[in-house]
């Protein structure tokens, strides 16, 4: 299993998921003393809160999607991940991945 682990020298923070909380905390973090990787299934952060204007064509799903590297750029201490977490060990502090996944940070 591939597994995602500090190796920088600052603390690494690993933030799964750039939803509301986790795009609150990346933003907290920036220009702190951490290396902060935000790993997300998706591309894109989705404002939840205005899928009914989707769902009723009032707005273009790209309306509501903004990708998260576009959030975050511009905050040299953070990376972004496309990846679906699978576990996470914390006594290890590792994030582990699906098998074969690659590690490359976007
Ligand atoms: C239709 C709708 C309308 C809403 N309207 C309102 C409102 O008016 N006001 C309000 O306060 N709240 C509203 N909410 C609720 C609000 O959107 C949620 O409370 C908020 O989005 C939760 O934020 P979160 O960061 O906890 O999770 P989410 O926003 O769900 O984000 C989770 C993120 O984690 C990622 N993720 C999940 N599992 C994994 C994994 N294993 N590996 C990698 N990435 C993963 C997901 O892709 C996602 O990007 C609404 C929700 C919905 C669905």
């Amino acid at each position: 299993m591939a597994k995602a682990k500090a190796t920088e020298r600052n603390p690494h923070v690993v933030i799964v998921g750039a939803g509301f909380g986790g795009l609150s905390a990346a933003k907290a973090l920036a220009s702190k003393p951490f290396e902060v990787t935000v790993i997300d299934r998706h591309n894109y952060h989705l404002f939840q809160p205005l899928l009914y204007q989707v769902a009723t064509a009032g707005l273009s799903p790209a309306d509501i999607a903004a990708p998260i590297r576009s959030i975050v750029r511009g905050r040299s201490n953070q990376t972004v991940m496309l990846e679906t977490v699978t576990s996470v060990d914390v006594a290890a502090s590792e994030v582990d991945l699906p098998p074969g996944s690659s590690l490359a940070v976007m």
